[in-house]
């Protein structure tokens, strides 16, 4: 059979993720040459990811001690939100389930019937990753009982998966596309030129020329839909600085009066970031208040980036797909865009073309595309939307937007009854949403009937069993920097 010519353009996180996962799954059936440009970079930015990147590593069968030293990893068990709710209040979006379900009602409507029996604790309590994330502590348990994900360098994570790709067969070429040739009649892209003169034809190309969308929006001019009317924030500043105290194995995601903050601790760094609206917060006031809300000594320069939250109208279209910065971008608030890469690309292996691409496998890819971004859209508007902030122009804004409706349904159905439903393989699943919404401040004022069906002395006993294994797991638990170190620590000079 003759091998698919697969063009990558572009060698930022998502141009090496796809890269090393298209050559090793497919194998001898498709030939993947990379192009990118060294003097073009790339963006310098994703260091937190979440739970899915775990399976993405083991379908590569990546060895994840090598590839927490290789790209200076820690875990991550969650997100600390401060100030989001109010100045000074802060709640935890955890990885993992909160207390234990029943197959009728989430276990939130028993801790808030609980609540009304003179069970005072509070829902954090009832979690074992977010337990642990607040002590700093960590380990794998059996079972896969912890849920986590990672804090990483992406630019070593994309040396480490160009090592593999390389080593698997990708081919690497260093240049910048000046041009790009489109057949004639079908509109598709033919070939990708080089300012060196070198052309590269293809049969499928991916375009991971971050916001650039050289392929998918200069040159086939796909169209992009604009959210920042529901989410206004549209720049960011970051800086790494040095780490003053041991890894915690959270992300901070701190709310200021115009946007956030990030603080996000590797092994031999931290990463930090403010993410602002420019109607509220100028550049150099932002680079400010960046600044001097740092721990410990700056180690680069400030690294300004600009964006528009919004989506590509089709993430393929014709013989092109964009994946990462190239097909939209939502802001880091959820650290999803590094999953969004992960999806794009494991949907495109299962529906790799078999000769002519079907425009079925097309629709498909992109209503399922489609359906991951809004739902993510959902989540992050959420964090904006439902809030008591009323101390600047930035947060009054957010309060009163109107929310599309699939999240207007769902925070009155929450409101309303406590409910919460995941839809559609939904990324987020009922927990994140209810420890989001609690902590943002939207409390059921109901909940379902089941929960009453326990006595209280049952209900007591139920509760605080769950309480105690939570506090008994997490007390056997080793402090995560240690954990860190052994499981996988590097002297320092490796990580350059
Ligand atoms: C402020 C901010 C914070 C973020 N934080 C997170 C986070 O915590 N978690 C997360 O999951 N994601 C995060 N992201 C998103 C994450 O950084 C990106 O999704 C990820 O890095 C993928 O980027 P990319 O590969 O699409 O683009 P880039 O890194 O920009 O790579 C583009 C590539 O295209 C090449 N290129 C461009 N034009 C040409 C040309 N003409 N010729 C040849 N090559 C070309 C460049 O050389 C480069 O190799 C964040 C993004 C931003 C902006």
């Amino acid at each position: 059979m003759t091998p698919r010519r697969i063009v990558i353009a572009g060698g930022g996180t998502a141009g090496w993720m796809a890269a090393a996962a298209i050559m090793r799954t497919m194998g001898r059936t498709a030939e993947v040459t990379l192009i990118e440009s060294d003097a073009i970079g790339t963006v310098g930015v994703g260091e937190s990811t979440i739970p899915p990147l775990i399976t993405f590593n083991r379908l590569l069968g990546i060895n994840e001690a090598e590839f927490m030293a290789a790209t200076q990893a820690t875990f991550k068990l969650g997100i600390a939100f401060d100030g989001w709710k109010a100045p000074g209040h802060g709640y935890f979006h955890s990885f993992g389930l909160t207390g234990k379900d029943h197959w009728a009602a989430g276990f939130q409507h028993f801790w808030l019937n609980a609540q009304t029996r003179g069970q005072t604790q509070s829902y954090d309590d009832y979690c074992l990753e977010l337990i642990a994330a607040r002590e700093g502590k960590f380990a794998h348990l059996p079972n896969d009982r912890m849920n986590y994900a990672y804090q990483l360098d992406s630019t070593l994570y994309g040396r480490f998966l160009r090592r593999m790709a390389e080593g698997d067969g990708v081919t690497r070429v260093e240049g910048k596309i000046a041009q790009v040739d489109l057949d004639g009649t079908s509109g598709h892209i033919a070939a990708l030129l080089l300012e060196s003169g070198v052309r590269i034809e293809g049969d499928l190309f991916v375009d991971c020329t971050g916001f650039r969308a050289l392929l998918i929006e200069q040159a086939l001019h796909t169209g992009f839909d604009d959210w920042t009317n529901w989410l206004p924030c549209d720049a960011a500043i970051a800086v790494q600085t040095e780490s003053v105290a041991a890894a915690v194995p959270y992300t901070r995601a701190m709310a200021h009066d115009a946007g956030w903050q990030w603080r996000i601790p590797l092994q031999h760094r931290v990463g930090n970031g403010i993410v602002y609206c420019r109607r509220y917060l100028d550049d150099d006031a932002a680079l400010d208040r960046l600044l001097n809300n740092v721990e410990g000594r700056v180690l680069t320069t400030p690294n300004k980036l600009r964006f528009v939250t919004g989506a590509r109208r089709k993430q393929w279209h014709r013989n092109c797909i964009a994946m990462g910065l190239s097909g939209g971008f939502m802001e880091p608030l959820e650290s999803t865009s590094i999953h969004l890469i992960q999806r794009a690309i494991l949907r495109l292996i299962r529906m790799m073309p078999h000769g002519e691409i079907s425009a079925r496998d097309i629709d498909e890819f992109n209503e399922q595309q489609h359906l991951d971004m809004l739902q993510i859209r959902d989540f992050l508007i959420l964090h904006y939307k439902a809030t008591d902030r009323r101390d600047s122009g930035f947060w009054r804004q957010c309060a009163a937007m109107d929310v599309p409706d699939s999240l207007a349904h769902r925070i009155a159905l929450f409101r309303e009854t406590g409910r919460v439903f995941r839809k559609n393989e939904e990324l987020f699943a009922e927990n994140s949403w209810v420890q989001v919404m609690m902590g943002q401040g939207i409390m059921p004022r109901t909940w379902h009937p089941i929960a009453e069906k326990l006595s209280d002395d049952d209900l007591a006993k139920f509760m605080a069993g769950l309480r105690d294994g939570v506090t008994a797991t997490v007390r056997s638990l080793p402090d995560h920097a240690s954990y860190v170190a052994s499981f996988c620590g590097t002297p320092r000079s490796d990580a350059a």
